[in-house]
């Protein structure tokens, strides 16, 4: 074809990227000692390898040493040698390596580029423009939280060795969302790549060692689960940091429960791309394509999840259509590539299945027509239609180049359905009307909701996950939060409960009379606890004090569904809620008197200390409400034409174990600052001291607290922090009890991944709440990140 016969067919010619020095990197080594460990290269100690494939080809690219158990043992001995001096480096030192690191990522930007494009089969357009441009900003952004450490996050160091393992559908993007942030704490690092792309992270490696980067700081073990699970279940590791599907996040969870590793969850999601009638059309056309087909589809926050207007649905599918009929699939290496392969032979069986599930439920899949290479794990891009809101493509994770297209009427029936799902990683909202997306925003159940875009990140700007996408924030100031220890808590070690939980020791007794019975707190009212049961209470003395409810799993149940019909709470005014709280502080202080003598007869505390407690619960309220309007998020400007809102939203039905020392502090501590930032709670109280929480009754029920707003169901601590554990509509859970009942909790709440704190089975001195209080009012809040474009 001469250049006039190509002008008339305005046809793209190829326009490959050379891959002979990625070639040669490949050539030039032996990958059997691809393991990085103690600044030195290493084969397995069996001498395993295991393959590793080009996707566009099938062919085989590399063989790479595995890791065993014993290697991940060595790997985590060299962290932990390397930490003491890493920790005691300066920030400015510091600094310098991540700036080194980011700027020989930048002189070796396009042999990373190509080797990930081999490796994965992503478009090399993506790996060159998005990608590894990302990856190196992450670096240099990461230098300044590195300096800036002491100064923006007093009092708070290092975690310690971190733990991280990866995916394989952006493997050099999610190394440095790992590694840049662990550096920057003051951590040393294990890190495990996917076994399907191990390829990019090797060449890390040979960049942090021409880097200076000081042996055992970084360490980079390959393989697969097993190798990961060597990781999750080390002693030495202090924080593992995961990305992948949410049934391994689940896995994880469970093995770290009771262990005190600090824990953050990157998993999966079904986001939904809304587009409002009054959307720019083609804006929202090529947001799709980029929302769904980017990486093939294979990316956590894919927009796999169309929901479009009715009045606009027949149009939007033509056009989606015709620009579907426009993509180019085929070898990832052509800059002129939309679609490449899919990663592995795998993985492409998997979205076969998956499209054919789909289609035996009733779906109708649409897909171009067009030819796909003879070799590779090509798959055509699909729309499908006709799905109800249970079939499998509605609801569950693809991670293939599958769109499922729903309509809806209005802005309500828009978010019901965008929320339904379990995952809830992100959306993206397309309306000419900024009030109306800025409106629908905040209801959606996403952790990034990205207006008149999609797939726009920053180092700046956290990404994470609401729900079963997981917990914690990669980026930003509250990435690095996940890297740093909290505020050590002092206080003693919590006994674990005796059969009765430290209460009386008569046992059950059940109450004749309706009136005797005593009473829990659900939505509002005074009620009887389902059993009719109730627990004797004894004083310092031993003495019979009093009965309290014997909670039971039913009327934690109605608790939570209280607490999550008081939807009024979250919706009100943060100034509102402020008031609500200093109301609250105002009519305990009335009470004053009485209060200090029930902490006093029940637990012996002088009238002094106890007079102490109810002086700093009431201050502690104040606190809180003074802080309702003021701990809000952020605005980030990150390099591009968007503001990103990074806004402080409640967590939502929170449930609170509290323990018995300072039984009035002990639970208003905790329970102030998550009801400032607009959560509803089901607390359950000390068990032994219980009257104390009973008394509170009557507080709340004169200071405008909403119903449902703060529920109390006393019982047997232990028994109750298991049953909101494993309550799939508590969104997170606060546990200050023994180590045991601490180490159930965490375990039982990975049914739905809540967010569980605990206290590790330590009673903290809550006399010094205040030093507290911070953590507390930044573990009430998911930070939401709204990007909001702007310009011509
Ligand atoms: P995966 O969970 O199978 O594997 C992820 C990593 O975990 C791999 O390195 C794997 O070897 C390792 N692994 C597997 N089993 C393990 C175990 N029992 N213990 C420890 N490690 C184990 O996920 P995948 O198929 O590689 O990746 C796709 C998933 O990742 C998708 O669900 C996607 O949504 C998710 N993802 C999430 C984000 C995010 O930021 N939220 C980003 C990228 C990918």
């Amino acid at each position: 074809m001469n250049i006039l016969e190509r002008y008339e067919a305005m046809d793209y010619a190829p326009a490959p990227e050379s891959r002979s020095e990625a070639d040669a990197w490949l050539k030039g080594r032996d990958l059997a000692k691809a393991l990085y460990i103690g600044g030195k290269w290493k084969a397995g100690s069996t001498g395993a390898t295991f393959d590793v494939r080009e996707p566009a080809s099938g062919k085989l690219l590399a063989s790479v040493a595995e890791a065993t158990a014993a290697d991940v043992d060595e790997a985590v001995k060299a962290a932990r040698r390397a930490l003491p001096k890493w920790q005691a480096t300066s920030g400015f030192e510091r600094a310098r390596v991540l700036y080194a690191i980011g700027r020989a990522m930048q002189r070796h930007a396009r042999l990373f580029a190509v080797l990930e494009t081999i490796d994965n089969g992503k478009p090399i357009r993506e790996s060159r423009d998005v990608d590894v441009p990302l990856a190196i900003r992450h670096f240099i952004h990461h230098a300044g939280w590195a300096q800036a450490l002491e100064t923006e996050f007093p009092g708070r160091a290092g975690v310690g060795v971190a733990g991280q393992i990866i995916p394989w559908n952006f493997p050099l993007l999610m190394l440095a969302w790992k590694v840049a942030p662990a550096l920057a704490a003051g951590c040393t690092v294990v890190l495990k790549p996917a076994e399907f792309t191990p390829l990019t992270a090797i060449l890390f490696a040979e960049i942090c060692e021409r880097a200076g980067i000081p042996a055992g700081v970084v360490n980079i073990v390959h393989g697969g689960p097993e190798t990961g699970e060597a990781i999750v279940g080390h002693d030495g590791v202090d924080k593992i940091a995961f990305t992948g599907s949410s049934e391994v996040g689940k896995i994880i969870r469970r093995a770290t429960a009771g262990t005190g590793k600090k824990l953050s969850l990157e998993l999966g999601g079904k986001s939904a791309f809304i587009v409002f009638e009054d959307a720019d059309l083609d804006s929202a056309v090529e947001g799709l394509v980029d929302g769904i087909w980017f990486n093939q589809g294979q990316v956590c926050c894919a927009g796999s999840r169309l929901l479009v207007q009715e009045g606009i649905a027949e149009k939007f599918i033509g056009r989606v259509k015709a620009r579907m009929a426009n993509l180019r699939v085929g070898d990832p290496l052509d800059k002129n590539t939309d679609i490449g392969p899919l990663v592995d032979a795998s993985q492409l069986d998997r979205v076969r299945g998956m499209v054919a599930e789909g289609m035996a439920q009733g779906a109708a899949c649409w897909t171009p027509d067009a030819e796909l290479p003879a070799a590779g794990y090509y798959h055509l891009p699909v729309l499908a239609t006709e799905i109800g809101t249970s079939n499998l493509l509605a609801q569950e994770e693809v991670f293939g180049p599958v769109l499922a297209a729903m309509t809806f009427r209005s802005t309500d029936e828009a978010i019901q359905l965008a929320n339904n799902t379990r995952y809830g990683l992100a959306a993206s909202v397309w309306s000419e009307s900024v009030s109306l997306a800025l409106h629908v925003a905040p209801q959606l159940k996403a952790g990034v909701v990205w207006i008149n875009g999609t797939n726009m990140f920053d180092a700046a700007c956290g990404f994470g996950g609401y729900r079963e996408s997981g917990f914690g924030r990669e980026g930003g100031r509250e990435g690095m939060l996940e890297y740093l220890t909290a505020p050590k808590l002092s206080g003693r070690r919590i006994d674990p409960a005796p059969a009765l939980s430290g209460i009386g020791a008569r046992g059950e007794v059940e109450t004749t009379g309706l009136d005797r019975t005593p009473k829990l707190y659900i939505g509002g009212k005074q009620v009887r606890p389902d059993g009719n049961y109730s627990i004797p209470i004894l004083d310092r003395k031993g003495r019979h004090a009093g009965e309290v409810g014997l909670g039971s799993r039913k009327d934690i149940r109605d608790a939570v569904s209280a607490a999550r019909a008081a939807k009024g709470w979250a919706e009100a005014t943060a100034f509102n809620r402020a008031q609500v709280l200093y109301y609250l502080a105002e009519n305990l202080a009335i009470r004053t008197d009485e209060f200090a003598a029930r902490i006093a007869g029940l637990t012996g505390a002088s009238t002094k200390v106890a007079r102490a407690e109810v002086d700093a619960s009431i201050e502690c309220l104040f606190a809180a409400a003074g802080m309702a309007d003021k701990f809000e998020g952020r605005a980030h400007q990150p390099p591009a034409r968007a503001v990103t809102l990074a806004l402080h939203e409640p967590v939502g039905v929170l449930g609170l174990v509290a323990s018995d020392a300072q039984p009035l502090l002990g639970l208003l501590a905790m329970a102030a600052p998550a009801l400032a930032m607009g959560n509803t709670i089901v607390a359950v109280p000390s068990a032994a001291h219980a009257l104390v929480a009973t008394d509170l009754y009557q507080v709340l029920e004169t200071s405008d607290v909403p119903s449902g707003a703060f529920n109390i169901v006393t019982g047997r601590a232990s028994e109750l922090a298991k049953v909101l554990a494993m309550h799939d509509d508590v969104d997170g859970l606060w546990v200050v009890a023994d180590a045991d009942t601490c180490a159930v909790a965490e375990r039982e709440s990975a049914g739905n991944l809540k967010r569980v704190w605990t206290s590790g089975g330590i009673a903290p001195d809550w006399t010094g709440w205040q030093a507290m209080q911070g953590s507390f009012l930044q573990r009430a809040v998911e930070i939401k990140n709204v990007w909001v474009p702007y310009g011509d």
